[in-house]
Formats: C-alpha cells, sequence, structure tokens
C-alpha cells in the first residue's frame, strides 16, 4: 500500500455523526472523503447533547458558532404517569448535584447539522462529495467503493450510513433491525410558563413524552419560551395525532404533560418517525469501522443516541491518528479491534439500558412496574445512587 493511501480514509453518510467523524480524523492528520448530502432537518427535531459532547465539539471548532442557540438543561425531571399501583414520586436531578453547571444542551437538529457541514467544507483535510457511495469492496490492503462514477480507494472506510447501513451490510455484518410499535413525534413549541432550564419526561404507558428547553426570553429576544417535544406513542395513537391540525396537536401535547408548561403552541414543522432497534454483531470488519445509528440504534429516550455516537467518532479517530503517528496503518486489523473492544461495553449498556426503560413502560405485567417502581425509589433516597447513575448518564466513567 502506498503512504498516502495508508492515510486516507472514506466517510460515507453526511448526517451528524459522518460529519463529526470526519472532522475528528481531519484533526488527526487524515485525508478524509466525504460523501453524502446533510439535512437541514426541517423536522421540528431537537438533540440534547452532554457535557462532554459538548467539549469535543469545542475542541473540533464546531460549538463555538452554535452555542448561543443552545439551551442549557440544568436539571431532568422524571415523572411516572402510567397509573400503575408501584409508582413512585416525580423524580429530579440536578447537575450541580454532581458539579456541573448544565448536563447538556438542546440545540436544533437542523443548526448542528449545517455548522457542521459547513466546517467540513471549509476544512482542507477534507473533500466533500455530494451523492451516495455504491459497490463498496473490502480486501486485506485496501478498500473502496464508487462515488459519482469514480473509484475511490482507502486505508479505512467509515460506515456512518445510518441504522439501515448498507456498508455494513457489504462488509457480511450480521445486522437485524426490529421495528417497534411505536413512533416519535417531535416538534418545537412556545408556551405560556417558564422551563427553568428543566427538561421534563413523563412515563406513560405508551413511551415517554418529553418536553426539553430550547430558549429562554434573554435568548429568544422577547418571545415567550420555547421547548422541544419528542413525544413516543404507539402507532395507531401516531397515526390519530398526525392527522390533528396544528392547533388540535398542541392541545394534545399540553394535555400529555399535565399543562406543566401551561398553554403549548406549535411554532413549526412536525416530525414524525418509525421506532426500531438495530441489532448489530460487530461494529467493525475487514477495513470497516461502523460509528452512529450504523453501529447502534435504540428509540430516543434519555438522549443517548447521538450523544453514543459523537464517542464512537472520538474513539475512531483517536486509535487511528495513534496509528498514523506511529507510521502504521490506520485501517489495520488491529487499530479496528481496539476500536471494537474500546466501544464495547459503552454500545452495550447504553442500549441495554434504554430498551429495558422502553419494554418496562410497554408491559403491563406488574413485577415491571414493581421494579420501575423500586428503581425510581432508590434513585430518590439514595444519594451516591442517584449521582453514579447522573454521572453514568452524562457519560461512561464521567467524574470517576
Ligand atoms: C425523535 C428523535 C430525537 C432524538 N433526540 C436525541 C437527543 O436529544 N440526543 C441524542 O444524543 N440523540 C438523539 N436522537 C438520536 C440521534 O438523532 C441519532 O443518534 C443521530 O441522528 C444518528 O446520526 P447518524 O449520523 O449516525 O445517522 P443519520 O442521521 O441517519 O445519518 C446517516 C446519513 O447517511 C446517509 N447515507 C445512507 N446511505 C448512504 C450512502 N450509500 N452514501 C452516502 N450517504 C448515505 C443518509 O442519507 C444520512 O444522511 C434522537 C432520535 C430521534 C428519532
Amino acid at each position: 500500500m502506498s503512504v498516502d493511501l495508508s492515510r486516507r480514509a472514506i466517510l460515507v453518510g453526511a448526517g451528524p455523526v459522518g460529519l463529526v467523524t470526519a472532522l475528528a480524523l481531519a484533526r488527526e492528520s487524515i485525508h478524509v472523503t466525504l460523501v453524502g448530502e446533510t439535512s437541514e432537518g426541517a423536522s421540528g427535531r431537537t438533540l440534547a447533547l452532554f457535557d462532554d459532547s459538548i467539549r469535543f465539539l469545542e475542541e473540533l471548532g464546531v460549538w463555538q458558532g452554535i452555542s448561543n442557540q443552545a439551551a442549557p438543561l440544568r436539571r431532568l425531571r422524571i415523572i411516572d404517569d402510567t397509573n400503575n399501583l408501584f409508582r413512585w414520586r416525580p423524580l429530579m436531578f440536578d447537575a450541580a448535584e454532581i458539579g456541573l453547571d448544565a448536563f447538556g444542551w438542546n440545540i436544533e437538529s437542523g443548526a448542528l447539522n449545517v455548522a457542521l457541514r459547513r466546517i467540513a467544507e471549509s476544512s482542507p483535510a477534507i473533500h466533500v462529495i455530494d451523492g451516495s457511495a455504491a459497490a463498496p469492496y473490502f480486501e486485506e490492503d485496501r478498500a473502496g467503493c464508487n462515488i459519482a462514477g469514480e473509484r475511490l480507494e482507502a486505508a479505512l472506510i467509515v460506515a456512518a450510513d445510518g441504522q439501515r447501513s448498507k456498508l455494513r451490510e457489504s462488509a457480511g455484518i450480521s445486522a437485524r433491525l426490529e421495528r417497534l410499535p411505536q413512533w416519535a413525534l417531535t416538534g418545537i413549541f412556545e408556551h405560556q410558563l417558564p422551563h427553568e432550564d428543566i427538561s421534563t419526561e413523563f412515563h406513560t404507558r405508551e413511551g415517554p413524552c418529553t418536553l426539553v428547553p430550547l430558549a429562554s426570553p434573554d435568548q429568544s429576544h422577547g418571545r415567550p419560551q420555547v421547548s422541544s417535544l419528542v413525544w413516543m406513542v404507539r402507532s395507531a395513537r401516531a397515526r390519530a395525532l398526525r392527522r390533528l391540525d396544528d392547533e388540535a396537536f398542541s392541545l394534545a401535547v399540553e394535555r400529555c404533560t399535565h399543562s406543566i408548561l401551561g398553554k403549548m403552541q406549535l411554532t413549526g414543522p412536525r416530525g414524525a418517525v418509525p421506532l426500531s432497534i438495530a441489532h448489530v454483531a460487530s461494529i467493525s470488519a475487514t477495513r470497516l469501522a461502523l460509528v452512529g445509528e450504523a453501529a447502534h440504534a435504540f428509540p430516543p429516550i434519555g438522549a443517548q443516541g447521538l450523544n453514543l455516537g459523537l464517542r464512537d467518532a472520538a474513539t475512531l479517530a483517536a486509535l487511528a491518528g495513534e496509528a498514523l503517528r506511529k507510521g502504521e496503518d490506520i485501517g489495520a486489523a488491529d487499530v479496528l479491534e481496539a476500536y471494537e473492544d474500546a466501544r464495547a461495553s459503552d454500545v452495550a449498556t447504553r442500549s441495554a439500558a434504554v430498551n429495558l426503560m422502553n419494554r418496562s413502560l410497554l408491559s403491563h405485567f406488574p413485577p415491571s412496574d414493581v421494579a420501575r417502581g423500586l428503581g425510581m425509589a432508590a434513585l430518590d433516597l439514595i444519594g451516591p445512587l442517584r449521582r453514579f447513575v447522573m454521572r453514568e448518564g452524562v457519560a461512561p466513567g464521567f467524574g470517576r
């Protein structure tokens, strides 16, 4: 393999994880060809990013330009709204209790994507191509694919092509997409009462209905306060809610959230996504690394998905950068094995925790209600456990 090829990566998929991975690899002096289109995301969707993700985006020079569009999440409230006999009182987690100013920040996904794309396009080490990658192949000493009719080769291909990843399939990694009986409905709302920087999750029998602060009056120039919604509901209810006009939908959201923020008014487009879990056997193969939803996908509970994907990006870039500094090949088997090992526990524990929480809400099985009630009681009453869970929620090993 020529020296040039050994420091070259092809990154497929220009969603948020692909863009961040490209920037992180470029920072390690790796030449990246990034292929894909970036959605400006007019789906009323926002992303809550935890403290370590924000620091990573700062290191990449991204956050500085968009932080004024994000709102802090200083407290997280969980309300069991399942009406089960064993439910516990509402839980409140405060970032100050683990020495943080905020657990994280919430930003419109379009604002983040546009900023990432702009920075990637201006990076001399990244060549961005609109379009899609086809006919990938993976060999012992190189990998490649066709992009816009041209054949490109590199030492490493990174698949950031989402939960239905074609690259994953082409490399023979076994994966199963399990359709959930739920959808997530999204939107951005102005509301009458202050959110006080608190994100509130109502745990219902159909999944969580979450309101996340997006702007307060000082940020939104005199407009009322603004929050975003992620509302998980069963498919039949999703169909009914999607048929409502904006006013009726706003009222449905206000009812589901027990008017905790007073009158709600939708301020833009609404989104609706069917939910799935991706069961992926491995996150690497010969000369291929999976990142983001190509590697793991689960329902949007506890704002874990993108945060996990950004940790994939940081880990992969650090390992590839280390190989390059040692004069080694960035796509060699030992680099990819180290990536797989480094990410296994974080990916497995987050996926399991989110899926377990979702299943326990959907189930009407009393032992599962008891377990959830006991879990909430323990978090409420046992300070060290609560602080441990808060730290782990923000990042694995955070603050240890
Ligand atoms: C309602 C909702 C709310 C969420 N909220 C949060 C949150 O608050 N915090 C959080 O951390 N996470 C959240 N998530 C999860 C988060 O949105 C995902 O983890 C994240 O968007 C995954 O990004 P990605 O880049 O891996 O995949 P995607 O965003 O799916 O991007 C994949 C990209 O690859 C492209 N592509 C596919 N095939 C090819 C090809 N052959 N060639 C080129 N391009 C290709 C696609 O067009 C797409 O642009 C939420 C998810 C949902 C559904």
